[in-house]
């Protein structure tokens, strides 16, 4: 079972996951990303990683936006919703 959410990286506790269309569980990504059987918002990884950095460094995970944002190139291109993106999809 996956701890992170593998949209956008943030620690799940139960309370946390998202729900399927039929109101099941989804332990793959949070409530946040994945509220309703569907990813809330349609975004780039570029767009993710940009309105998560507020949250890292307010987490004191980052000191700064930077060091955050460089973290996140790594680790989001690991994470299954941005694993397997169409070729030539957000690929440089
Ligand atoms: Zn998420």
């Amino acid at each position: 079972m996956n701890t992170i959410c593998q949209s956008c990286s943030m620690k799940m506790g139960k309370d946390d996951y998202g729900h399927n269309s039929d109101g099941s569980r989804n332990t793959d990504y949070c409530k946040y990303c994945f509220p309703n059987g569907n990813f809330g918002k349609d975004e780039a990884m570029e767009e993710m990683i940009e309105s998560c950095i507020p949250f890292w460094v307010e987490d004191g995970e980052c000191k700064t936006p930077e060091e955050a944002r460089e973290r996140m190139r790594k680790l989001f291109p690991t994470l299954k919703r941005w694993h397997n993106l169409p070729s030539g999809a957000e690929e440089s």
